[in-house]
């Protein structure tokens, strides 16, 4: 699975000017996770991650290529929680190494769907967070409580990962945050939409879309994108 790589890479790059601060999982340290979605009402928010129109990324990009993830970690790059005060930028994106997902395609795409749809699933208690899927935005709502009760990345991130490896594919798990001001959150947001586009591409070749690139509306995803092309004709001839 490469398909996601090139993402990765560049992820790794645009966020190589700043120094991060990086945990490794620990399920102790995890934040208490609500168990269902949890109204944070405006007047007991601290302030509010991508509020008032500030960048709000969110992406999830799944490989096969252990150099590329690493180990079980959070990673931060700007201020924690408790040390923002006022809304900020934001951004989140999640890097999942796994299994090699097998010869299947369509239980590829499953899995890869699966991996996807876990931030639907994880409610850490005075975190509340709104996704928008077209515009690829996650909005976050910190609440007064939640910060005296002491929550921050780390800990949100650990109850990410936990949710995350309870998935039997996944591997490996990498959470990074980022808050900090001079982050190219326009070229982030750039690889969201990749992500997204990569999704949507993979899922029209499993619909048996024929596989003629000349008039294809996907093509600009196919040209930058190593391995689609080969998944489509490789699927074609099967
Ligand atoms: S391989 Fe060609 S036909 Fe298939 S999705 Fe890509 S551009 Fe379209």
């Amino acid at each position: 699975m490469k398909l996601y790589d090139s993402v990765i890479r560049s992820t790794r790059e645009l966020l190589s000017l700043q120094k991060p601060r990086i945990w490794n999982y620990d399920e102790r340290g995890a934040w208490p996770d609500a168990g269902v979605s949890e109204l944070v009402l405006q007047r007991d928010a601290a302030y509010e991650l991508g509020g008032g129109g500030l960048p709000a990324v969110n992406y999830t990009c799944v490989t096969t290529d252990d150099s590329l993830i690493g180990e079980n970690q959070v990673v931060l790059y700007g201020l924690d929680l408790r040390e923002i005060k006022k809304d900020a930028p934001y951004a989140r994106i999640a890097l999942i190494r796994t299994a090699q997902l097998g010869e299947d395609e369509e239980a590829a795409y499953k899995a890869i769907r699966d991996m996807e749809f876990v931030k639907y699933h994880v409610f850490p208690r005075g975190y509340m967070f709104r996704i928008s899927s077209e515009d690829f935005r996650e909005q976050v709502r910190v609440s007064k409580t939640a910060l005296k009760r002491g929550i921050s990345f780390r800990s949100v991130g650990f109850d990410f990962i936990r949710q995350y490896l309870k998935n039997p594919n996944v591997l490996q798990v990498k959470v990074i945050f980022v808050t900090a001001a001079g982050v190219p959150y326009k070229e982030l947001q750039g690889n969201a939409k990749k992500t997204a586009d990569i999704t949507r591409t993979l899922t029209h070749i499993l619909d048996g879309m024929p596989a003629d690139c000349g008039s294809c509306s996907l093509k600009s995803v196919c040209d930058e994108v190593e391995g689609m092309r080969e998944l489509h004709f490789g699927r074609k001839k099967q």
